[in-house]
């Protein structure tokens, strides 16, 4: 999911509207804006699907205002549906707000038993209505006392951007699990989750918000409130691995950067003879260019994506779905035909998609596949809004090395250490890695997972 705030510059959900298209990749099931004009009225809209299918016959034209808060919604199996596109909006008598999030609870059953216990019915699965009713309890206090107090009531790797009449509270769990960053546009302000959507919105980077920060934007200018002061910095090494734009800066370092420092190191880990590397389209082609430029084998164009492939044509239709991952890359078979190749990929999740592209190259002639993995093994579940499957689906949840290089088919298979993992950041952060090592950076209150 990804979240995009901006304020005090006019036309918002315009602004916000471009942004979130270079948030897309973050989720493509549903999105939405909220405004609040001059008058101190709201404007919504919110779909399903795409950005470019949502908002299709003039919407943006009714949410007029100079400040706004959008999002881009993942939809996993528990929490799909309109009902839980968000931003949502709660009416109030202390004051109506707006809030998106991103991110995952971990005690949001916790959260939710003691809301209802105190007369709380809930309307959508989201995190975002939890806290909606977290801060809904502090009654008449000040807006920012009562998020303050429902921030220290959550666990989880989150951000949310909370929008008010007259200002937007940014921010970002103490753990530094997600990212959310600030930017400068015209004498305005504007939030993302990722820092590629100040590109196209004009803004300039300013800065991250902090682990356990709130950043209050109104026409008095930005302010920090730090609603922690237990904080530390553990973004989440599938953003730098696989989730985030190249174009983004996380936590200070640049993702492009990360990937290309990640697939030097996984050449000098597991080296391999071969004619050339070849990258998987589009997230493993920065690490596959860091492994070429370390091994001295030239990087080449083995595979072709289809750009135009889109999640609406493949995905209603069996008989095109059951194409499967030929709908999606094309070997390129004058290229691969008779040469030893080092496929780079940046994780293996189920490893379904990794086993059909080692038989397309093979199919097109490649005399060896040599499989490198630019991330450790996942052998564990996220518990901060990630969808890594269950461990019983996972390819190296209970593999080997050697028995998971056999389900692909490949010649040889090699993965990135944990402690490359951790310093292709350029010691920018230590990132969670618990799905390849199980060290949570939080406490569990899930009573089927042992705490430590
Ligand atoms: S467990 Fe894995 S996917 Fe989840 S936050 Fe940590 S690194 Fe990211």
């Amino acid at each position: 999911m990804g979240v995009l705030a901006v304020s005090g510059v006019p036309g918002a959900s315009t602004l916000i509207y471009y942004g979130l298209h270079n948030l897309q990749h973050r989720g493509q099931e549903g999105g939405g804006i909220i405004t609040f004009d001059e008058q101190g009225e709201p404007h919504s809209y919110r779909g399903q699907g795409l950005l470019s299918e949502i908002f299709t016959n003039g919407e943006l034209d009714h949410l007029p205002g100079n400040m706004g808060i959008g999002s881009v919604k993942y939809a996993n199996a528990s929490k799909g549906g309109l009902n839980n596109v968000e931003p949502l909006y709660f009416r109030h008598h202390s004051g109506d707000f707006a809030i998106a999030g991103e991110g995952n609870l971990i005690n949001a059953r916790q959260v939710s038993e003691y809301l209802e216990r105190h007369g709380a019915i809930f309307q959508t699965d989201t995190d975002s209505e939890l806290l909606a009713s977290l801060i809904k309890k502090g009654n008449a206090e000040d807006r920012i006392v009562t998020i303050v107090k429902a921030l220290n009531m959550i666990e989880g790797g989150f951000t949310f951007v909370i929008m008010t009449r007259s200002r937007i509270y940014a921010c970002r769990d103490k753990y530094g699990i997600k990212p959310l960053c600030i930017g400068k546009l015209g004498d305005g302000y504007v939030v993302s989750s990722e820092s590629c959507a100040f590109e196209i919105m004009g803004a300039e980077f300013i800065r991250d918000v902090e682990p356990g920060e709130i950043v209050t934007l109104d026409h008095h200018g930005m302010r920090s409130t730090l609603y922690s002061h237990f904080n530390r910095h553990r973004m989440c090494a599938m953003e730098y691995i696989y989730f985030a734009r190249p174009d983004s800066d996380i936590d200070g370092c640049n993702v492009h950067a990360y990937r290309k420092e990640a697939g030097r190191r996984l050449y000098r880990e597991c080296p391999v003879e071969a004619d050339m590397v070849v990258g998987v389209p589009e997230s493993s082609l920065s690490a596959a260019m860091g492994y070429a430029e370390e091994s001295g084998i030239p990087y080449e164009m083995g595979l072709v994506k289809h750009k135009y492939v889109g999640r609406t044509f493949i995905e209603p239709v069996q008989s095109v779905r059951e194409l499967g991952v030929k709908m999606k890359l094309s070997p390129v078979r004058s290229i691969v035909k008779g040469k030893r190749i080092v496929l780079v990929d940046d994780s293996i999740v189920r490893g379904t998609t990794s086993l059909k592209i080692v038989k397309l190259l093979r199919d097109a002639g490649a005399t060896e596949v040599h499989v490198r993995i630019a991330s450790p093994m996942m052998r564990f579940t996220c518990h901060y809004g990630v969808d890594t499957s269950t461990p019983e689906e996972l390819l190296c949840s209970h593999r080997t090395l050697e028995e998971a290089c056999k389900v692909l088919g490949a010649d040889s298979l090699g993965y990135l250490s944990p402690e490359s993992t951790r310093d292709s950041c350029f010691g920018c952060a230590d990132p969670c890695q618990a799905c390849f090592t199980g060290e949570y950076p939080t406490l569990l209150y899930d009573e089927s997972v042992e705490n430590d």
